[in-house]
């Protein structure tokens, strides 16, 4: 394929945009070569800025669930921007996405809208902090919640790829109250509760880790913290922005019959939109202003176009609950498909998946935490990478990210897709 237009088009944005990206991992850093400069998308494809059609496995890192360009979510957000696109001013499309969202996650019965995962994340351990009357949180290795200083120590994807896990400029006394463990490690985590019994407001964790490959909890490991933080009077944070309303409607709280004490939500709930949300029962709610003393505000927040595409988007999930199997289907198909191609082609590796989400490692060890999903051949990945490109396959340029299904997918594309494998597999 032929990349000339978009290759021009990154030297003209470097001049102007730091790294020439606006979010780092969109630079290729980690596997070499310069990023491809998307025009358009329609269901299950990328048009790039030189006419080549990729098939997606990306999902605008998980938004598009349903494909790109997806009817309904085009047609809720052209209609509303006739009518005006900002007020800062209460609308009733707020009321009705609260009110849908409410009705499908367990266990909240509130949720505040903000304009990123970042926000949500942030402001939940703000609401934690606030509502307990404690500063520590615990985090886990290679678990991303956004790029609010309180999480950049050790935070998967970009900021591991980039080899900088602790950023420069989050300040010693931020990280001071940020205890670090690893994923699946039960112990460790009684351990740092034992250490600092009444410091520790909130556990943070994705449910299932997203931004260091895919990896999912050990049996009983999530309830595990559930029951250390009722013990220890700590609330229990499950950060879903990837997880939520892709794994089930009800995101991975269904999906493991587990209740968190906050939810973050981004991604698939603004529908392609900026949009995070972070909820929770009444009790804990209440304590955010303007009706308790915990700060939290924005502009932007609740935006008419946000709020219309995200609702647009619960609703087709709501009304269908059929996709998620369907995905879980398509991916288990790719999954099987992957694993029989690099085994023919004598590939070490291993595959991890849940729902939507799978990661491809490049390795003769398990991924199930941080440490292991590192022990991934990285120089197998880039040429896996651009191997999959050069068949006309958009996969996430890092060996830290998921990739995300979208239903827009046919069993055609995971055949196409097989067959690069097939063929890719034998330089790796
Ligand atoms: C993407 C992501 C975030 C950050 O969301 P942004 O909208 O990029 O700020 C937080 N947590 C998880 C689990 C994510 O995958």
């Amino acid at each position: 394929m032929i990349y000339q237009r978009s290759s021009a088009l990154f030297a003209e944005a470097e001049k102007y945009i730091p790294g020439g990206v606006n979010s780092p991992v969109r630079a290729f850093k980690s596997v070499g070569g310069t990023p491809v400069f998307i025009e358009k998308a329609k269901g299950a494809y990328l048009y790039d800025a030189d006419g080549n059609r990729l098939i997606d496995y990306i999902a605008s890192w998980g938004p598009m669930i349903l494909g790109h360009a997806h009817e309904p979510v085009i047609r809720a957000v052209t209609e509303k921007a006739e009518k005006g696109t900002s007020f800062g001013m209460p609308t009733e499309t707020e009321t009705e996405i609260a009110r849908l969202a409410v009705s499908m996650v367990p266990g909240i019965d509130k949720i505040r809208f903000v304009n990123s995962g970042t926000e949500a994340c942030m402001s939940a351990v703000r609401l934690a902090r606030g509502y307990t009357g404690r500063d520590k949180i615990i985090k886990f290795a290679g678990c991303y919640h956004g790029h609010s200083d309180a999480f950049l120590i050790q935070a998967g994807s970009g900021a591991v790829t980039f080899g900088s896990p602790d950023s420069p400029g989050v300040t010693r006394g931020t990280a001071q109250d940020t205890l670090l463990t690893d994923y699946n490690d039960p112990e460790s985590v009684k351990k740092l509760f034992e250490a600092n019994s009444d410091e520790i407001a909130a556990i943070i964790i994705e449910p299932v880790a997203g931004n260091m490959g895919c990896i999912l909890p050990d049996e009983g490991f999530l309830q595990g913290l559930r029951s250390l933080c009722d013990t220890h009077g700590a609330l229990l944070i499950f950060d879903e922005v990837m997880t939520g309303f892709r794994l089930a409607r009800g995101g991975a709280q269904e999906c493991f019959g587990i209740k968190a004490d906050i939810v973050t939500f981004g991604k698939v709930i603004g529908g392609g939109l900026p949009v995070g949300a972070f909820a929770a029962r009444n009790e804990i709610m209440n304590h955010l202003a303007p009706l308790g003393p915990v700060y939290q505000a924005g502009t932007l927040s609740g935006n008419p176009l946000a709020m219309s595409a995200g609702l647009a988007m619960l609703s087709e999930l709501n009304d269908n609950p059929g996709i998620f199997e369907s995905l879980e289907e398509k991916t288990l198909y790719l999954h099987k498909g992957i694993a029989r191609l690099l085994n023919k082609h004598s590939v070490p590796h291993r595959i991890n998946r849940l729902g939507s989400m799978i990661s491809v490692h490049f390795t003769d060890c398990d991924v199930r935490d941080f440490k292991s999903s590192a022990t991934g051949n990285n120089n197998s990945f880039k040429k896996f990478f651009h191997g999959m490109l050069d068949e006309g396959i958009h996969l996430p340029p890092s060996a830290f990210e998921s990739w995300f299904l979208n239903d827009a997918l046919s069993y055609e594309d995971l055949d196409f897709t097989l067959n690069a494998v097939d063929k890719v597999a034998t330089t790796l």
